[in-house]
């Protein structure tokens, strides 16, 4: 079993279609072992995405994942990180394949609904961030 970190971003909270998306995960076999609603400040998002912070939609994002409230995660699955970044579909929405929750849901480029770990050092970084051991169940 593995475990990876998801965020439903906030383009998503504000058009009321996280159950959608939290319908997808569970659907696909995902258990939710931590959940919650947060918003995040400006500087938390820029701790989050510092691995970005030399590129050019670094200031952009971060004041995206600020504006309005997000829905933090951890879920569970065999290849847990593989399968959800596979469910999320691409980066960009154009590029996304059919059924996955970027080509469904996803504004744009940066409003794309979700994001997930890229690996294991990531979740090992993201999880923690967000939630104490306590917090997983
Ligand atoms: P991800 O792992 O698929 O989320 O993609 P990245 O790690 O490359 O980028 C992190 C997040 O930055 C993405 O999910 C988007 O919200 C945003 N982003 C990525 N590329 C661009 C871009 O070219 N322009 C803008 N404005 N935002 C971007």
């Amino acid at each position: 079993m593995e475990r990876t970190f998801a965020i439903i971003k906030p383009d998503a909270v504000e058009r009321n279609i996280s159950g959608k998306i939290i319908s997808k995960i569970e659907e696909a076999g995902f258990k939710i072992v931590g959940m919650k609603k947060i918003h995040l400040s400006k500087s938390q998002a820029e701790g989050f995405y510092y691995v970005h912070k030399e590129r050019p939609f670094f200031n952009d994002l971060c004041t995206f994942m600020s504006r309005s409230p997000v829905i933090v995660m951890v879920l569970e699955k065999e290849n847990a990180i593989a399968a959800w970044r596979t469910l999320m579909g691409a980066t960009n929405p154009a590029n996304a394949e059919p059924g996955t929750i970027r080509k469904e849901f996803a504004k744009n480029i940066e409003e794309n609904s979700s994001h997930g770990s890229d690996a294991p050092e990531t979740a090992a970084f993201e999880i923690p961030y967000f939630f104490s051991a306590l917090e997983l169940v």
